[in-house]
């Protein structure tokens, strides 16, 4: 059979802009949006014009469909109810109502004619192998590489975020690479890596693959990690749960209006999923980043720490994170080291176990040490392990057992 003939047509640059404005003024009247808002279908079909228009002057018709003539490329969503054409989203604690047209806040779901599709499935933004020690997960495998796949949106709209430029966007609007599950699974026992790392955006917001990415990856004995913002509701995350096998979860702030106003996300479900991620056997470790002017309040550290040893989370490793200026908080300097060597004091004199300083050159405080007799157990310079010297989960010194996952 003949491959269909693909129709190019030619534009002058003053024929584009003509096209271009009665495009956004449509846009404008009948989606009562912004000009300039991606959110919409015709918005992100004329960011795909302008993408090919800049690149070569030409557009290609085919691949700048609407979002709604492309519905066969799509998965339908999990966790969602309809009503009279709007559908409610349960997978994380936004539960968008969402209208025939729009997309939920993450940008990752959309309602096609009263059904949620997932716009992520398939669409990979990200394929990387990656060192664990990078996600960060110190516990978990050390030395071992994670296959890192990632697709673009985020429940979050976090101030700081390093991955904005795929964060903030919708699956729709990023170039991606399109990969069944069984074929993520294939070349990550390619690249010989033993673990399957969903992380750098949300993996939330594309759970229905990598549900299915991590059920084949158990069937091929392959581990997976998930580095998330803990953002999901409950019942997902309880049928999520026993195929994950470790998780490092963001807990960003611990004050729930600070919370908001930097992320856009809230304290409470995060502390509910860390609940649960125990309840289920998954390791967990967990990033706290210390930005000057929001989250570098030690009394509210102190009372972060208070409620991990208070909830038994004393044996999980607990990360503080250096900040440096990104994305909308630019004009904030750098978090001085002594806040975080203060913070680090506070997390060790509360009673947690294993903490850690990140992104920062000193690694004095990137080792493990044996919390017991002390003895210095893991060496890391920068992602690499340089020495191992935990043997059958316990410290060769003294005996005392070290928390993680080691084999
Ligand atoms: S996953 Fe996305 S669409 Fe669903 S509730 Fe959360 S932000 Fe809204």
């Amino acid at each position: 059979m003949m491959a269909p003939e693909r129709k190019i047509l030619y534009f002058k640059p003053s024929e584009f802009i003509c096209i271009f404005l009665c495009f956004s003024t449509i846009n404008h009247i009948f989606f009562q949006m912004p000009l300039t808002c991606k959110n919409n279908f015709l918005g992100i079909t004329l960011t795909n014009i302008l993408k090919q228009y800049s690149g070569r002057r030409q557009v290609m018709l085919m691949e700048d469909m609407k979002i709604s003539d492309r519905i066969g490329d799509y998965r339908e969503a999990r966790f969602y109810s309809s009503a009279e054409g709007k559908v409610r989203c349960g997978l994380c604690p936004h539960n968008c109502q969402i209208t025939e047209g729009q997309m939920g806040l993450c940008r990752s779901r959309v309602n096609i004619q009263g059904k949620l599709y997932a716009l992520s499935y398939g669409n990979l933004c990200a394929i990387s192998p990656d060192p664990i020690e990078k996600k960060p997960l110190y516990h978990f495998l050390p030395g071992s590489q994670a296959f890192s796949i990632a697709t673009a949106g985020c429940n979050f709209s976090c101030l700081n975020c390093q991955n904005h430029h795929i964060s903030q966007f919708s699956p729709a609007e990023i170039t991606a690479i399109s990969l069944s599950a069984e074929e993520v699974v294939k070349r990550c026992l390619m690249a010989k890596c033993n673990t399957i790392a969903y992380t750098y955006t949300e993996p939330t917001v594309f759970y229905e693959y990598m549900y299915d990415v991590a059920m084949y990856a158990r069937q091929n004995g392959i581990r997976n990690v998930m580095i998330s913002n803990g953002y999901i509701n409950p019942g997902p995350l309880k049928k999520l749960a026993p195929l994950i096998d470790a998780a490092n979860i963001d807990l960003k702030v611990f004050d729930e209006e600070t919370y908001r106003t930097l992320s856009g996300g809230a304290l409470k479900p995060v502390l509910n999923t860390l609940r649960i991620l125990k309840d289920y056997g998954v390791w967990i470790e967990i990033t706290h980043l210390i930005v000057p002017s929001y989250s570098a309040n030690l009394d509210m550290i102190k009372r972060m720490c208070e409620w991990l040893v208070n909830n038994e989370f004393s044996e999980f490793p607990l990360h503080f994170s250096r900040f440096f200026p990104n994305f909308r908080l630019q004009h904030i300097e750098p978090t001085p080291l002594t806040t975080l060597k203060q913070a680090w004091e506070i997390a060790v004199q509360t009673g947690l176990h294993y903490v850690y300083l990140g992104n920062i050159t000193d690694e004095t405080y990137s080792h493990t040490y044996c919390p017991d007799c002390k003895k210095l157990l893991i060496k890391r310079q920068g992602y690499r392990v340089t020495q191992m010297l935990i043997t059958d989960g316990k410290c060769p010194n003294c005996g005392t057992t070290i928390n993680g996952v080691w084999n």
